[in-house]
């Protein structure tokens, strides 16, 4: 055999040293573990010091580092500086804490490094079929409907009204675009829709114009009567409503829109209904509170996701489109290199649709396994438990503060998400956002509590939204006697 110009031995990325390699994994671990079980211990978050920022410039590591030093940096300078969404006291925007058997399931599903989707012959993908059945059977949507796992309700948001879109303009689009089409399409949601919706609405090639903000009422939930007459109106000026998204949960006040009658709407007017339910879907489950998103298993296409209120590591959503036809017109595509049949009976014989056929992506990670795993290892009971458990808590504050002559809500709870503030006699409501500001940088400084705030009706408020399995209830007496403390030493 020729002689082969080798001017260099073979090499591959797996460890030289296997025992050292599995020493470190069992240490990491170990860390892990306890970093984990010491949560509440420390601060929810802390400032990354100038010298920490600054170490993350330089040039590409050209030669090789120890792996022990290399996880001693994370250690030293990337895990302390987090967000802090895993602590019990972290409240702000709406982010979820993550589960033990999630983590684990992370790794396992790095250690096949799964292309989940795709090639519909593997096990990974009669998980994600079965964590699609159970999420519809939890949320009461239609069995027959199609679904995929997506990385966030804004690729969820995406991918339904990409679907709505196609279904609704009544001419190949997928052919002819945007550009065929013959009337300008409009999509409705309320003036407190998250801004994943506009995105999608923009990449879409409608234009933020298309995209109708309706007012809402007092509870900042849609002004149904409004949305009537905007849709007639737009209708009468020629242009033709496509969609009308409801939320189930707004992130701003978990406002939930009065999706019956928006479903009654749609079905009158002929337009899309989607709802975007990222962390407010899961009010569902809940046993007492399972009526508040009635309605919601009308719509046409359902967006969620499972890292904020069901608690999962992050990334992790989801998306179910009622009419399986629709959600398949809209993805697939199948160039020779990829050809299969739906339901193709494959290497282990089993009929499961190539998942790429429902989303924009092929290559994907296996996200579901986290939901499988944690789901069985919990249960949904306490799934049932835990959401019950937030709102409750929700429903604490809320009284805590109305208890309080220093604080005040800034509308009656809703759900999981309590929007306050500290208040005092005869200062401006300017001197009072400023305050409130000052509060909350204050908290998140001295690491007590993260909440985030948020502008109501021009008013500043400090938001606490309940997305976490590991606040307690006095985790909630803190807070409000933190804020009152530092609120009264700030004027
Ligand atoms: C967070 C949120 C989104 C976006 O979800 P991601 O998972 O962050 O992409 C959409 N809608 C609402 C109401 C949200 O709260």
């Amino acid at each position: 055999m020729k002689n082969l110009n080798r001017t260099h031995p073979e090499e591959d990325l797996d460890p030289d040293d296997w025992e050292a390699m599995r020493a470190l994994g069992h240490r990491m671990v170990d860390d892990v573990m306890d970093h984990l079980r010491t949560l509440r211990d420390g601060p929810v978050w802390r400032h990354a010091p100038p010298e920490v920022k600054s170490s993350f410039q330089g040039p590409p590591p050209e030669g090789p580092e120890p792996p022990e030093d290399v996880y001693e940096e994370y250690i030293g300078k990337v895990r302390p500086y987090q967000l802090g969404n895993q602590h019990p006291r972290f409240w702000g925007w709406v982010a979820g804490s993550g589960t033990v058997m999630g983590m684990f399931a992370e790794m396992l599903a790095s250690s096949t490094d799964a292309v989940s989707g795709s090639f519909s012959y593997m096990a990974n993908n009669y998980v994600e079929m079965q964590v699609l059945d159970w999420c519809k059977a939890l949320l009461g949507y239609p069995s027959g409907s199609s679904g995929l796992i997506t990385s966030g309700c804004s690729s969820s948001n995406l991918i339904g009204l990409a679907v709505a879109r196609n279904a609704m303009a009544g001419y190949d689009i997928r052919e002819s675009g945007m550009q065929g089409a013959s009337q300008r399409m409009t999509i409705y949601c309320s003036d407190e829709a998250h801004s994943s919706v506009q995105k999608a609405v923009e990449l879409l090639g409608l234009g933020s114009g298309a995209l109708r903000r309706v007012p809402v009422n007092d509870s900042l939930e849609m002004d149904t009567d409004a949305l009537e007459t905007m849709v007639r109106d737009d209708r009468r000026a020629g242009l033709k409503p496509i969609c009308i998204v409801g939320a189930a949960g707004t992130t701003n006040t978990a406002a939930i829109d009065d999706l019956n009658t928006i479903a009654d709407i749609c079905a009158a007017e002929k337009c899309w209904f989607h709802v975007d339910g990222a962390f407010g879907a899961w009010a569902a489950i809940a046993p007492e509170y399972g009526h508040l998103v009635s309605g919601m298993e009308r719509a046409d296409s359902l967006a969620f996701d499972l890292h904020k209120w069901m608690y999962l590591s992050y990334p992790i959503g989801c998306i179910l489109i009622r009419n399986p036809e629709d959600h398949r017109n809209a993805f697939s595509l199948t160039p020779t290199y990829l050809a299969h049949g739906e339901g193709d009976r494959g290497l282990t014989g089993v009929d499961v649709p190539w998942l790429s056929d429902y989303g924009f992506e092929l290559s994907r990670g296996f996200s579901a396994l986290k939901a499988w795993m944690t789901f069985r290892e919990q249960g949904l009971d306490k799934y049932r438990r835990l959401i019950t458990q937030n709102i409750d808590q929700a429903r604490y504050l809320g009284n805590l503060v109305e208890e309080s002559p220093d604080l005040e809500l800034a509308l009656p709870v809703s759900l999981n998400i309590v929007n306050f503030r500290y208040v005092r006699t005869g200062v401006s409501d300017g001197k009072l956002d400023e305050l409130n500001k000052r509060i909350e940088v204050e908290l998140q400084e001295q690491g007590t509590a993260v909440p985030s705030t948020v502008t109501i009706r021009g008013t500043k408020y400090l938001h606490v939204a309940i997305t976490n399995h590991r606040s307690r209830y006095e985790d909630f007496d803190l807070l409000v006697r933190e804020v009152t403390r530092i609120g009264s030493g700030l004027v």
